[in-house]
């Protein structure tokens, strides 16, 4: 069991610090699954910082299923989120997949994203963790709590206390309607296992996006500190995730609907 205060994770951004943790205020952090071109972030970071996201989120480097299928713009996408980062002021999530790749990742992002895939590369987690920037672990597609909570472990122990854990969906048996099962059950034990902050991503949770507004005001009843939710300006020609992206106007939709659920801005 926990023992001690809630911890908070306080990131630097150009609009001013943000505090991830029990006693704060809901983040919301929205963006693109992969940042495409620079036109396409910069709307995206407009728009959700309009409707009240503090972090633009965006992959630079993506872990897809098939090495067929799009692998991310890498480090010319890492300068088109600065780009977007100078425009609207909004923090920087981004995940790094790659321990040769940190260092230019870092450079750009406020939060480093660990994602679900990589969870258990322990040389990542060492390395992320030698590092001054908050992460952002991702629980893995079939991690137990206890492995979850083990490898943020290994990130602190390397020496980085800011660690944000986020549930993402577990592999379960029903890949038709769901493409991953959202367990936001995590949200009570985590509170009593751990101090540190928490993060709902109902977008890789479901795989689809007329279920994220529902698993989103879920994540807030349970008691989660932050959401993630994947915003494209037109979905159906998104080159990756795009049945899980909502519009900009839905994301504006959504958010005007949580700030009555309390917890938010
Ligand atoms: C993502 O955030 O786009 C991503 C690939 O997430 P996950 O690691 O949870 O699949
Ligand atoms: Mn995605």
């Amino acid at each position: 069991f926990r023992h001690g205060e809630a911890s908070e994770v306080a990131v630097p951004t150009p609009n001013g610090t943000v505090y991830f943790g029990e006693q704060h205020p809901l983040v919301l952090v929205a963006g693109p699954c992969s940042v495409e071109n620079e036109d396409m972030i910069v709307e995206v970071a407009q728009r959700v910082k309009a409707a009240g996201a503090s972090f633009l989120r965006g992959g630079a480097y993506k872990p897809r299923t098939s090495p067929y299928s799009f692998q991310g713009h890498g480090e010319s996408a890492l300068d088109l989120l600065a780009a977007a980062r100078e425009k609207t002021g909004l923090g920087i999530m981004t995940e790094v997949m790659d321990t040769a790749d940190l260092e230019v990742v870092a450079e750009v992002a406020d939060v480093v994203q660990v994602g679900a895939r990589n969870m258990h590369n322990f040389a990542l987690l060492k390395k992320v963790g030698a590092q001054d920037k908050p992460v952002l672990l991702k629980r893995g597609i079939s991690a137990t709590i206890e492995e979850w909570l083990m490898a943020a472990e290994y990130i602190m122990a390397a020496g980085n206390p800011n660690v944000i854990l986020c549930e993402r969906g577990i592999r379960s048996f029903d890949r038709q309607y769901t493409r991953n099962t959202l367990d936001l059950a995590v949200v009570p034990v985590l509170r009593s296992q751990t101090h540190l902050p928490i993060m709902i991503d109902p977008s890789h949770g479901t795989g689809w996006a007329d279920l994220v507004p529902s698993m989103a005001k879920a994540a807030i009843a349970a008691g989660t500190d932050s959401l993630m939710i994947e915003v494209h300006p037109d979905p159906a020609k998104a080159l990756s995730d795009g049945p899980q992206s909502l519009t900009p106007d839905q994301f504006d939709q959504l958010t005007q609907e949580l700030s009555i659920l309390g917890k938010v801005m």
